[in-house]
């Protein structure tokens, strides 16, 4: 059983979700069923696994419903032979899956295409054992993690000093720390399934790049999947478009940053032909520096509405403290190449909140949005904004969430709105539980299973915390609290908001990722500096 937390029509417009499916229906020796939170294929009577793709943190407690839905108990320590091996990958649980811990028996750190393969034969070739011994064999696939297999160690103040193996003289031992794994392939991925009940109806996804070489300091789609890797142009991309176009007009070309594949502007020639009219391409965020006529054009032909480009802050300083490599005057020329090859908008991505923002950095991104107007009347301008929270593997996971970002959303809608320009903001209350969600460790399993049916407001989620903080949680037995210390919750204003020395212990420290922490270290404090 594959899952996704959420509705067919989001779940089925995830390429790494359909990517996973079509990589295990593909095997002769499983048959795989999908569930989302609104329908699912029939269940299977004798379910050997079933996995979960999360790629966004406040979806977990859905995880639990779905459980529940399929009679599986929530917490691994409660799970026997008869049970189900419960998995998960993707972005949110290869950077940290410690919060979400208790509830998977595996999690698959890194890339479906290394993974898979090698998780799926390690379960058939002990299938059949008994479950702590297939756990064991599991462990020893390489980027498969077991969190049971592991324990945190606290101190007395609650500080966590070391997630180690729980039995390291059995055999085969538990490996201390667990790699990340990086496909190296040619070919990335592409669509399986197009449907018109997508979110983005009948379109074709082609990945056209994985990871991004531009390493800004707080981006995880950069620093977790590094290296920047490319298919070729003729051997990969156009054979990937050309099997998707032959079924439906809709192109979606996506990846962290597109517009940087050394073969960008050929593709863009090639998707310029004739026999092309009619077709809809659209990309996902473009670097502004790398906006020019021909891309605005030929979008604007294939019937694009609007370019989107992240510009994180207006101010130039923010900007190199962040790494962006972004000046002014690249920003200036992306919405003028917009606008002359005839597309009606420009969306731009900012964020407040970063580590060393003042509030004239903010007045600089108001000043910038208001600049741009001027000079590209005509052209829609909006500006989305979100809070910076940090994320585990890049050299902002020291960094806290800031509250002054609350205050300096609410600056740029008093600057922009009665201007003209469309603010979208995200709630600061939301980016508060996503840190939560994102720094803490699996002290904090009780708050998410005690955030059921309410996960969806804010309040929910603040009184499941108080509940579990008064012992008023859900009742957990011996075999689920083995597993870590304490019942009591991480702290919510030292994980949140507090900024982490670097000698600190940090949640995801037996997870190794591309960078080691003295090279992330490193970017932090040339970043501050
Ligand atoms: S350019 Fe965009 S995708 Fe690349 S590192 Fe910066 S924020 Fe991340």
């Amino acid at each position: 059983m594959l899952a996704f937390p959420s509705s067919y029509s989001v779940g089925i417009t995830s390429l790494g979700y359909q990517v996973v499916w079509a990589t295990l229906a593909r095997r002769s020796d499983v048959d795989v069923r999908r569930l989302f939170t609104d329908r699912g294929d029939a269940p299977h009577r004798n379910l050997d696994l079933f996995g979960l793709s999360l790629s966004w943190e406040l979806d977990g407690p859905v995880l639990l419903d779905l459980l529940e839905q399929q009679r599986i108990p929530i917490w691994t320590a409660e799970r026997d032979d008869d049970d189900p091996i419960v998995f998960g990958g993707g972005p949110v649980l290869t950077a940290n899956p410690e919060p979400l811990a208790p509830f998977f028996d595996a999690i698959l750190l890194g890339d479906g295409e290394l993974l898979l393969p090698a998780f799926i034969d390690a379960l058939q070739a002990c299938r059949g054992a008994p479950r702590p011994e297939r756990l064991r064999r599991l462990a020893q696939v390489e980027g498969v993690y077991l969190p049971s297999l592991y324990r945190p160690r606290y101190d007395s103040a609650g500080t966590l000093q070391a997630i180690e193996p729980l039995d390291g003289a059995n055999e085969p031992p538990i490996p201390a720390t667990i790699a990340k794994q990086t496909w190296r392939g040619n070919t990335l991925s592409h669509s399986t399934v197009i449907t018109p009940e997508a979110a983005w109806p009948d379109i074709h996804m082609v990945e056209v790049v994985r990871s991004c070489p531009e390493l800004c300091r707080f981006c995880l789609a950069s620093y977790l999947t590094l290296p920047f890797r490319t298919p070729g142009l003729d051997d990969g991309l156009i054979p990937a478009v050309e099997k998707g176009l032959s079924a439906t007009q809709r192109l979606g070309l996506l990846g962290a940053s597109v517009t940087q594949h050394p073969q960008f502007d050929e593709l863009l020639q090639w998707l310029d032909q004739d026999r092309f009219d009619g077709t809809r391409v659209s990309v996902s965020s473009v670097r502004a520096a790398t906006v020019t006529p021909e891309l605005g054009r030929i979008l604007a032909k294939r019937g694009s509405k609007s370019l989107t480009i992240a510009i994180e802050s207006g101010s130039e300083r923010l900007r190199r403290v962040v790494n962006k490599k972004l000046d002014t005057d690249a920003i200036f020329a992306a919405a003028r190449y917009a606008k002359e090859g005839g597309l009606s908008g420009l969306k731009l991505y900012g964020m407040v909140g970063l580590p060393s923002e003042e509030e004239a950095d903010v007045e600089a991104t108001a000043a910038l949005l208001l600049a741009l107007k001027k000079a590209t009347p005509g052209l829609r301008l909006s500006l989305g904004v979100s809070t910076f929270v940090p994320k585990a593997h890049t050299p902002f996971q020291w960094e806290g969430v800031r509250p002054e970002a609350d205050k300096r959303l609410q600056l740029l809608a008093k600057r922009l709105k009665p201007r003209g320009i469309e603010l979208r903001p995200e709630s600061y209350g939301w980016s508060v539980i996503q840190a939560l969600l994102s720094r803490s460790d699996r002290r904090l399993a009780p708050v998410i299973a005690a955030a059921r049916g309410q996960h969806e407001s804010l309040g929910g989620w603040k009184r499941a915390y108080k509940a579990v903080l008064r012992g008023e949680g859900p009742a957990i037995g011996a075999a689920v609290s083995r597993l870590w210390d304490t019942q009591a919750p991480p702290p919510w204003d030292a994980v949140v908001h507090g900024t982490w020395s670097g000698e600190q212990v940090l949640p995801w420290a037996h997870l190794v990722g591309p960078l080691p922490p003295e090279t992330l270290a490193k970017h932090r404090t040339e970043a501050l500096a």
